[in-house]
C-alpha cells in the first residue's frame, strides 16, 4: 500500500514543477551552471522515516544553511557568552551579504548573513591538529549522518571572487571582532559553503535539530542539546535574510536558505524538511522553496505557534485502591477492611511525555486529592519520557506529600529509575509493577488497621478459614478428619499447571504465589494467597486442567482435600456439599463484583 503521506510529499512536488520564477545564484560563477529544473523535497521525522519526491539525491552546494550549524559548533567551543560578546542575534532587515556591521561596535547583526556567519567561522577553534574548516566539515557531516565534501569548482570560483567577503572581514578584523588576519577565516568560510549535500541531508541535518541534537538516523550525538534552541533561535528570526519576519509569519518554522537553492526548516521536536531548487527570489531564497514550506506548514499544520500542537495532559486515568486490587487474595476481613478503607490509596496512571503542560494537571489533581489520601501510588507504564521541570515538579510534590505523611511510590518506572532517585523518591518506592505497589499500599493499610493488628496470620485453624468460617462444628469434624495436611519449603511447588486438578486446598500457614513462566527467570504474578484462604476450588467446579503454577513463598501448611472425596459427599453428607458450594459460589460473585469495577475503572 501506497503511503498517503508520501503521495501528499509528491503531489506538492507535482504541484510547483513547472514553476519558472526566479533566477539562478549567478555572483559566484560556478553557481550560474546550476540546472534551474532540478526539485527536490524531503521530509524527514524525528525517528529517521524518509518521504522523498523530485531530485532527493542530486548534490548541490550548501551555501548559507552551513551558518546555522557553524553558530552551533562556535557556541560550544567558545559558550553562549563569549559568542554573544562577538556576534548579535537581532534581525539586521538587510540583505545577506550586506556590509552592515553595528554601529560602534562593529559587532555583525547575526550569524545568518554573511558578516556573523564570517565572524562565527572564527570563532571555531583549531584542535587537535584539525583546522578551523576540518572541524566544521566533521561537525555538518555527523548532522547530515555522513561525510560531506566540498565541491572543488564552487569553492575555487567563490573564493576567486568573493571580494566582498573578504572586504566584510576585513571590517571585522580591523573592529577587533576577529582576533586574527581574516584570510584563512575567510577560506574556511567559502569551503563551509562549497560543502555538498543533498535534499535529504538537510532533512536528515534539520531532524537532527528537531531531535535535540542527536542524528535520527546514525543514532549518534551531533549538536549539544543546550544549543539547539539558540540555533533554532537565530535561523527563527534570522534565517530567511529580509524575509525572516514574513516567513515566520507565513509559514512559522525555523528555517535557513542558501543560495545553492537549498531551504532548510525544522518543526522542533517533530522533523526536518529540506527542499532544493536553484531559482532564487530577490532576497535570495528558493523561489519553489519558499511555496513548498508555505503549503506544508498550511496542509498538515506545522505553524509552530498553531494551538493544535498542544500537548494533552499526563494524567491518564486516576482511582483509588478499593477500585482497583492487587493480586493478592486476603482473608475475608483484611479484604473488606481494604474495600472500607482503600479510598486512602490513590492511584495516577500517567501518560505520554512529561513536561510542565502535561505534568501540571497531573500536580493539580494531586493537591486536590491529597487532603483524603494516605498514600499516591504513580504508574509510569505509559510515559514515554520525563524532562527535568516535570521532574523537579515531581521532587517539590514528594516532600510536600511526605511533611503531610503521606507516601508516594512510582511503579512501571525502572526506565526513570535515574531521574526518579534524584527527586528523592526513595529506592524501595520504585516498583516493577502497579501490583506490587498496590500490594504494598495494602499491607501498609492494613498494617495499621487496628482490628487485624492482633491477630497472627501464620496459622489459621479450619474454622476461621474463607469458605468453612460458616461450617458447624460437626461440619468441621468431617472436613478435618478428611482432610491431608501437606507442608511446603519456601520456592516449593504446589500444583504445577497442565497437570490435573483433582484436589482442593486450604492454605493454613504461610503464603503462596500463582503464577506463570515469563520470558527467561521472570515470573508474571497472577495472584499471592495468604493463610486461610483456598486454591483449586474452581477446576473441582469446571473440571478444567491446572492452568497456572503455585508455589510456596515462605514456609506453608496446606490442607488438602481431593476430588473423589469431595464427590462422595452427595452420597454420605449431601446438606455438607450444599453448604460448601453454597459457600464457594458466594466467593466467587465477590470476585466477579470486584473484577467488573477494575474493569469499569479501567475502562473509564
Ligand atoms: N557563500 C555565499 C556567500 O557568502 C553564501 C550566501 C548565501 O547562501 N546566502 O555569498
Amino acid at each position: 500500500m501506497k503511503s498517503p503521506i508520501l503521495e501528499f510529499i509528491q503531489s506538492l512536488h507535482a504541484r510547483y514543477l513547472a514553476v519558472d520564477e526566479g533566477r539562478v545564484a549567478d555572483y559566484i560563477p560556478e553557481l550560474s551552471k546550476a540546472n534551474p529544473k532540478a526539485f527536490g523535497i524531503c521530509v524527514a521525522t524525528r525517528d529517521g522515516h524518509l518521504y522523498e519526491a523530485g531530485d532527493t539525491r542530486q548534490g548541490f552546494t550548501i551555501q548559507s544553511i552551513s551558518k546555522a550549524f557553524t553558530y552551533g559548533l562556535a557556541l560550544e567551543d567558545r559558550g553562549e557568552d563569549h559568542v554573544l560578546s562577538r556576534i548579535g542575534v537581532e534581525p539586521s532587515g538587510e540583505a545577506f551579504n550586506a556590509i552592515s556591521l553595528q554601529e560602534g561596535s562593529g559587532k555583525p547583526f547575526n550569524p545568518m548573513i554573511n558578516a556573523g556567519a564570517i565572524a562565527t567561522c572564527g570563532q571555531v577553534l583549531r584542535k587537535d591538529g584539525a583546522s578551523r574548516f576540518d572541524r566544521i566539515a566533521e561537525y555538518l557531516s555527523r548532522c547530515a549522518g555522513q561525510s560531506l565534501s566540498i565541491d572543488e569548482a564552487v569553492y575555487r570560483s567563490e573564493s576567486a571572487t568573493g571580494h566582498r567577503n573578504r572586504a566584510i572581514g576585513w571590517m571585522l578584523r580591523n573592529f577587533n571582532i576577529l582576533d586574527e588576519d581574516p584570510d584563512e577565516i575567510l577560506e574556511a568560510y567559502f569551503q563551509q559553503c562549497s560543502l555538498r549535500v543533498t535534499c535529504t541531508d538537510l532533512a536528515v541535518m534539520g531532524a537532527t535539530l528537531a531531535n535535540q541534537g542527536i542524528n535520527p538516523i546514525s543514532g549518534e550525538r551531533a549538536i549539544a542539546p543546550e544549543f539547539v534552541d539558540n540555533v533554532l533561535g537565530v535561523m527563527a528570526t534570522c534565517g530567511m535574510y529580509d524575509w525572516s519576519g514574513e516567513w515566520i509569519y507565513r509559514v512559522g518554522l525555523p528555517a535557513k536558505s542558501g543560495v545553492g537553492g537549498g531551504i532548510l526548516a525544522v518543526l522542533p521536536g517533530q522533523l526536518g524538511i529540506g527542499v532544493f531548487s536553484p531559482p532564487l527570489d530577490g532576497q535570495g531564497n528558493s523561489v519553489r522553496g519558499i511555496k513548498v514550506c508555505m503549503d506544508l506548514a498550511r496542509d498538515l499544520s506545522l505553524h509552530l505557534f498553531n494551538p493544535s500542537a498542544v500537548p494533552q495532559t499526563a494524567l491518564r486515568l486516576s482511582y483509588t485502591g478499593n477500585q482497583m486490587m492487587s493480586r493478592r487474595r486476603r482473608p475475608a476481613m483484611d479484604f473488606h477492611y481494604l474495600k472500607r478503607f482503600g479510598e486512602r490509596t490513590r492511584v495516577l496512571e500517567l501518560q505520554g511525555p512529561l513536561i510542565f503542560s502535561t505534568f501540571e494537571p497531573v500536580v493539580r489533581t494531586l493537591v486536590r486529592h491529597a487532603p483524603y489520601c494516605q498514600q499516591v501510588v504513580m504508574n509510569f507504564r505509559h510515559v514515554v519520557n520525563v524532562d527535568p521541570v516535570s521532574m523537579r515538579l515531581l521532587a517539590e510534590v514528594r516532600s510536600r506529600l511526605e511533611s503531610n505523611g503521606i507516601r508516594l511510590l512510582c511503579c512501571h518506572a525502572q526506565r526513570f529509575r535515574r531521574p526518579l532517585l534524584a527527586a528523592g523518591i526513595p529506592a524501595g518506592a520504585i516498583f516493577d509493577t502497579d501490583d506490587e505497589a498496590l500490594e504494598d499500599c495494602e499491607t501498609f493499610l492494613l498494617a495499621g488497621a487496628a482490628e487485624v493488628a492482633g491477630r497472627s496470620p501464620d496459622a489459621v485453624p479450619l474454622s476461621e478459614c474463607d469458605l468453612l468460617s460458616s461450617l458447624s462444628p460437626d461440619e468441621l469434624a468431617i472436613m478435618e478428619a478428611a482432610a491431608e495436611t501437606r507442608a511446603f519449603a519456601p520456592r516449593q511447588s504446589v500444583i504445577e499447571s497442565g497437570g490435573d486438578a483433582d484436589e482442593w486446598f486450604v492454605l493454613t500457614a504461610g503464603t503462596v504465589e500463582v503464577s506463570l513462566p515469563e520470558t527467561g527467570n521472570r515470573r508474571r504474578r497472577l495472584d499471592v494467597l495468604s493463610a486461610g484462604m483456598s486454591f483449586g476450588e474452581m477446576a473441582f467446579i469446571d473440571g478444567s486442567k491446572r492452568s497456572a503454577d503455585v508455589i510456596a513463598t515462605e514456609p506453608s501448611t496446606c490442607r488438602v482435600w481431593s476430588r473423589a472425596w469431595f464427590d462422595s459427599l452427595d452420597q454420605s453428607h449431601p446438606a455438607l456439599k450444599i453448604h460448601l458450594l453454597h459457600q464457594l459460589s458466594r466467593q466467587l460473585s465477590a470476585r466477579l463484583r470486584q473484577a467488573n469495577l477494575e474493569i469499569s475503572t479501567l475502562k473509564s
